[in-house]
């Protein structure tokens, strides 16, 4: 499921995202975040940068933060995982529209990359994660991925996707013993979506 805002935090600085694992840290050894989520929103000058409200740029702030403490918390039993399985958002495509030349199979259910773009993200990050064995999908939304780990069997999986179905999508891994790592958008608003590629290659 979407937020019911959208974001664009693509050209908020670096250190940022550092603040955020750096909080997210505080959070797996202390439990708790605080007025954490408040400050950084204050130091970056998010609101302005982004027009979102501040309850919606708490509940983002606080999306990223738990995303990165879990991350940190399942990195070890990701990195002994052998099997494993990226899932990419369709809506990071360069095209929404048929100038995207991938077809979409719902028998995995995945749509199949043909490569048309080389500056397309998701093309980048096919590129990447091939050479490092990974299975790629690139999903319409997380409902497929119960289906396609019941069929797989993946021991890890990384997920790309926006906050709120990177929760979802985190459940269900948890339910189902799979170490996960999940990579943010950084823009979201279902086309056109970005996420940050070096963040995803090291994940990887
Ligand atoms: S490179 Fe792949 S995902 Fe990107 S627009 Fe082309 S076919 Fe679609
Ligand atoms: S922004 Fe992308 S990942 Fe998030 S709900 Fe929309 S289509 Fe799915």
């Amino acid at each position: 499921m979407p937020y019911k805002f959208t974001f664009d935090l693509s050209r908020i600085p670096r250190f940022f995202f550092t603040e955020i694992t750096k909080v997210a840290y505080q959070k797996g050894v202390h439990k708790k975040v605080g007025r954490t989520a408040h400050e950084i929103i204050k130091k970056f000058k998010i609101q302005e940068a982004t027009g979102l409200n501040l309850s919606d740029a708490v509940l983002l702030l606080q999306d990223l933060i738990d995303m990165q403490a879990r991350n940190l918390l399942e990195r070890e039993m990701f990195t002994q995982t052998r099997k494993r399985a990226l899932f990419l958002p369709h809506c990071s495509r360069k095209y929404m529209d048929n100038r995207c030349a991938a077809v979409f199979d719902p028998n995995i259910p995945s749509y199949i990359c043909a490569h048309c773009s080389p500056d397309c993200l998701i093309n980048k990050a096919i590129s990447f994660a091939e050479k490092k064995s990974y299975d790629i999908y690139i999903l319409p939304g997380g409902s497929c991925v119960p289906k396609i780990l019941n069929a797989k069997q993946y021991e890890g999986a990384v997920g790309v996707a926006c906050g709120e179905e990177i929760m979802l999508s985190g459940k269900i891994l948890k339910s189902m013993g799979v170490a996960g790592q999940a990579v943010p958008l950084i823009k979201n608003g279902c086309a056109n979506t970005v996420f940050n590629i070096e963040t995803l290659f090291k994940i990887l």
